[in-house]
């Protein structure tokens, strides 16, 4: 044991002395041995296609490397890092392809075209919509529920509605404006133009546009007045009226029976009708009135709406959509009608606060009741009604410009004393109208007028200038504007029995 023992001293000695022989040789001749002098050197930075390098400290005596800045750790080489991933978001598209996009390398990466659109129309990779889908049409509503509460938005849907048609146009009319009725209570829509088809309408942006063809005489032996038909319907929010399409007839007019009721509340007089029930569209119905002792006729109305007398006294009307009620005025014997009120009502047939009778470019004439069978005939020229009144105007929209007339072609009985005028209240745009009285026929604008309305006048009386005058005309005289009139009061002279 002890040799062993003796052994193992002696050579750990001679390996200190040697260990210790070697590092004082070494560490003689190394200038760093007593720390190095390290500055940083930046590694290159990864990008998306390529690798870099980490930082790293180099020592300016010794040229060795060291990853960390206390210099224990040497390396040999910068240590390289890996390269980075694209940065990309959401698919980008146009028109033809979708891609991504990287904000950091500034390249358009996974470029491709688009698929073909899907069922909802659009890439199946990227989500563009490719083709516009229109909404489903609104099949559940009735003519009387939209009339009740109208869309709140413009065009965004096509309502398939179905009514009882009652055209407000003349036979020529092209456009096919007219009123779509509940059958049973005679709520309507009013429709500004129908076309034959849906491809009159476009969608686009999520609106349906329309664009008018003017081609509804082509509908003319698909359905008449007074038929059962479906309509495609865009609703306008700026003029309250919807444009539509023709779908399909849904029954004729001989198929739907009317009836005819008369007013609970007339007094002083009695109205018997020819008849009351099992009434079709179009359809005559006289009325025959039982004024009591010392009364007479002042007016007959159906549905509001004061009936002409005939030439044989009797008083005729035609059934139309919905209910049809009849009424009367009667007054004293001894009274006399001191005046004729013309209005958008009565002017030109129908109208509401959501109405739309678009202008006319040809004269029309209108007999007008002013009392009992005392009537007269008016012609007028270029009078719209968009629920604001008589617009009376110059229209720059055709060819030739035309500007509003009207004029009666039958004489008053009575002389006319004046007219009073009364402006639709709100309305700021105004243009002039001009005033003339006559004993005969004024067909033609005449020289000079008796006075004018105009700019800010609301309401204005002018008196009648020609003695003995059964006649008026009224003309729009200047260049722009438009006079929106609440009424025109035909006032006569009354003289004494
Ligand atoms: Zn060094
Ligand atoms: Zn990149
Ligand atoms: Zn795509």
């Amino acid at each position: 044991m002890k040799k062993i023992t003796k052994t193992f001293v002696a050579l750990f000695v001679v390996f200190v002395l040697v260990a210790t022989m070697a590092c004082a040789v070494a560490c003689e001749n190394d200038p760093c041995k007593d720390g190095h002098t390290a500055s940083l050197v930046r590694g290159t930075a990864a990008t998306c296609t390529e690798g870099g390098t980490q930082d790293y400290y180099k020592c300016a005596v010794c040229n060795k490397l060291f990853s960390d800045e206390a210099c224990q750790n040497e390396i040999q080489a910068p240590i390289p890092t890996q390269k980075l991933d694209h940065n990309t978001g959401d698919w980008l598209s146009d028109d033809t392809q979708h891609y991504k996009f990287c904000d950091r390398c500034n390249t358009k990466l996974e470029v491709a075209n688009h698929s073909e659109p899907d069922a909802e129309g659009k890439c199946s990779v990227c989500g563009k919509v490719l083709e516009e889908q229109e909404p489903a049409h609104v099949t559940d509503k009735t003519v009387a529920e939209l009339s009740a509460t109208p869309p709140t938005e413009q065009s965004t849907v096509i309502y398939e509605v179905v009514g009882v048609w009652v055209p407000t146009g003349n036979d020529s009319d092209q456009y096919g404006n007219g009123l779509l009725v509940d059958q049973t209570t005679g709520a309507s829509l009013v429709i500004y133009g129908m076309a034959p088809t849906v491809s009159a309408f476009s969608y686009a942006g999520g609106v349906y546009t329309f664009t008018n063809p003017k081609q509804f005489q082509s509908l003319k032996t698909s359905f008449t007045a007074g038929d059962k038909i479906k309509l495609g319907l865009a609703y306008s929010t700026q003029y309250k009226n919807y444009y539509s399409y023709f779908i399909s007839r849904e029954d004729v007019s001989a198929n739907i029976k009317y009836t005819a009721t008369v007013d609970t509340g007339i007094t002083n007089g009695t109205i018997s009708l020819s008849k009351s029930t099992d009434l079709v569209y179009g359809e005559e119905v006289t009325v025959t009135p039982s004024p009591s002792a010392g009364y007479k006729v002042d007016k007959i109305e159906h549905n509001g709406t004061a009936i002409a007398a005939g030439t044989d006294g009797s008083y005729k009307f035609k059934v139309t959509a919905g209910p049809n009620v009849v009424s009367a005025e009667f007054v004293d014997e001894a009274a006399v009608a001191d005046k004729l009120v013309i209005t958008a009502e009565n002017l030109l047939g129908w109208s509401s606060s959501s109405g739309d009778i678009g202008y006319q470019t040809t004269d029309i004439t209108k007999e007008l009741v002013i009392s009992g069978n005392d009537k007269v005939t008016l012609s007028y020229l270029e009078i719209a009604c968009y629920g604001d009144g008589l617009q009376m105007r110059y229209d720059t929209k055709n060819t030739p410009n035309l500007h509003t007339n009207i004029f009666n072609t039958t004489a008053f009985k009575l002389e006319i004393e004046s007219i009073t005028l009364v402006a639709t209240s709100g309305k700021t745009s105004k243009g002039v109208l001009s005033i003339a009285f006559g004993t005969e026929q004024l067909t033609e604008a005449p020289e000079e007028y008796a006075d004018t309305f105009e700019l800010a006048d609301e309401t204005k009386t002018i008196d009648c200038n020609v003695a003995g005058a059964h006649y008026f005309r009224i003309d729009h005289t200047s260049s722009t504007g438009a006079m929106y009139i609440q009424s025109i009061t035909i006032n006569f002279k009354v003289v004494a029995a």
